[in-house]
């Protein structure tokens, strides 16, 4: 009987939590498709701004995705203010001559690659080698669709986009205010704006975009964008999401204290704030917060990061807080004693999954990331959007004017401090009051319409995920000889 060689996918990841997780569940889900020995998979990752988190991650993909790091690049000579973009692509763009080394040293070959949405440079080694390189949109497809048109707002527009006098139409979605849309798009002489308009270029590479949604959620979006890509204009989206990576079925012993804390809290009861692997607030803003969540008398549950003045990524990069020093004590005095038993701070990194899914938690404080955006809707826990960098705005719109299931504090700008008053008046609202209810209505039949996209047969995210990798398959047998 003739051996049956396994479809190789490269998969790279850029830095961050929000890209590894995702991308190490679509190698996951590569790997597993048919009988499970059809593909293979190398997840590629970065050194630079590599954490243990991520190490973890790495450690419980299964055996045939195989893990490889490019080599640490040089980035001193960036200003100390660089934005987060600006360092991301920094750090893709000179990691490049590695890529191309380990892609052309592959034993097994590569018969597809994949870079996730902040790597689209990646793909020029992609068409230099002949290999079909796909791009992974790690967010949702408004935030891709901004992404592509972002050469064309350049051109035809040159005011900062704040200024705009009309709100953005993009296809299919919800009108955005110029101040909404991508955090790094707000400066026309930041280096990052530049960077931005190369990026858009380079995701035109792309044979395809295979996108972290689905139908429910993007209806109106996904039909836009399949009638520019049947045009031509843009290559094929493939809605294949949510990945959500599944509780880590822990023992007993081995849960993290939270948890047993939640354990013991009524239903729907307690509001967690976590804002994703990077977002940082101000000093002063960590204090309204505290004070907003004591004066709410609401349960909580809070993971707490170092405050920053100068960078609300900073959490991303280390860069707030050092060493030993807990980011607890940064909190006014005497708040965690005065909240004991009605709330708890855990200091840096909480296991959110475990945590949304857990039958107490009634409400989500969110920097409307989009991991964590679905993974309240694959929990069905309605948030409150507070939104910080990268496309975290445009998120917040949608989810509040078009999904349905955010609630927002009326004080929205960048900026501007959300006050104690507020912050009290909309968590209770969210956790106990009508349109917290209505909202949490919405997430509740997100969720059952996430669970659909994936049902076997006619789940229609599972059917795009199955179209994409047959394709692959399909192109590598015809490759061989
Ligand atoms: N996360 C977590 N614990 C934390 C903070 C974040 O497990 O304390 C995970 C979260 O579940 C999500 C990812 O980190 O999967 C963050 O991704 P997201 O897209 O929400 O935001 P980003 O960090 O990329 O801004």
């Amino acid at each position: 009987t003739p051996v049956k060689r396994a479809t190789h996918v490269v998969l790279l990841a850029s830095p961050g939590a929000g890209h590894i997780l995702p991308v190490a569940e679509l190698a996951r889900r590569i790997v597993a498709h048919g009988d499970g020995d059809e593909f293979t998979a190398t997840l590629v990752t970065f050194t630079n701004f590599s954490s243990s988190e991520h190490s973890s991650t790495l450690a419980s993909l299964p055996p045939s995705v195989s893990t490889a790091v490019l080599p640490e690049v040089p980035l001193d000579d960036l200003p100390s203010n660089a934005r987060v973009e600006t360092r991301i692509f920094t750090v893709v763009n000179r990691a490049l001559p590695h890529l191309r080394d380990l892609l052309l040293r592959s034993p097994s070959g590569v018969a597809v690659f994949v870079a996730d949405l902040l790597s689209p440079a990646a793909l020029k080694v992609a068409v230099e080698l002949g290999v079909p390189g796909y791009l992974f949109c790690t967010t949702n497809l408004m935030a891709l669709s901004c992404m592509l048109h972002v050469p064309e707002l350049d051109r035809t527009t040159t005011c900062e986009f704040r200024d705009l006098r009309e709100p953005v139409q993009l296809p299919g979605c919800v009108p955005l205010r110029g101040a909404d849309l991508l955090d790094p798009l707000q400066d026309r002489s930041d280096p990052a704006y530049q960077l931005m308009v190369e990026f858009g270029n380079n995701h035109r590479l792309a044979h395809g975009f295979i996108v972290n949604t689905f139908d429910a959620m993007e209806h109106q979006t996904l039909a836009a964008f399949k009638d520019l890509s049947d045009k031509g204009v843009y290559p094929p989206a493939f809605a294949v999401g949510p990945f959500v990576r599944p509780c880590s079925a822990g023992v007993e012993n081995a849960k993290h204290g939270c948890l047993r804390w939640l354990d013991e809290q009524p239903d729907v009861s307690v509001l967690y704030v976590c804002l994703g692997s990077g977002g940082t607030l101000s000093t002063e803003q960590t204090a309204e917060l505290a004070a907003g969540l004591e004066t709410s008398g609401q349960r909580f549950l809070w993971v707490v990061r170092f405050p920053s003045d100068k960078d609300c990524s900073a959490t991303y990069f280390g860069t707030a807080g050092n060493g030993d020093d807990n980011p607890v004590n940064y909190l006014p005095d005497g708040f965690i004693e005065r909240t004991k038993g009605v709330g708890l701070c855990v200091p840096l990194w909480a296991p959110q999954v475990e945590i949304l899914s857990h039958r107490a938690v009634g409400g989500f404080v969110s920097h409307c990331g989009w991991n964590s955006t679905l993974e309240a809707v694959a929990a069905g826990v309605p948030m409150l959007a507070w939104p910080l960098y990268a496309e975290q705005r445009m998120n917040a719109v949608m989810l509040s004017e078009r999904a349905g299931m955010a609630l927002r504090p009326s004080t929205r700008d960048s900026g501007v401090v959300v006050p104690r008053e507020e912050i009290a008046a909309v968590t209770r609202e969210l956790v106990a009051g009508e349109k917290g209810a209505a909202a949490r209505e919405k997430a509740r039949e997100l969720r059952e319409a996430a669970a659909k996209a994936w049902a076997p047969d006619d789940g229609p995210s599972r059917r795009a995920f199955d179209d994409v990798v047959g394709m692959w398959k399909a192109r590598s047998a015809r490759a061989r000889p």
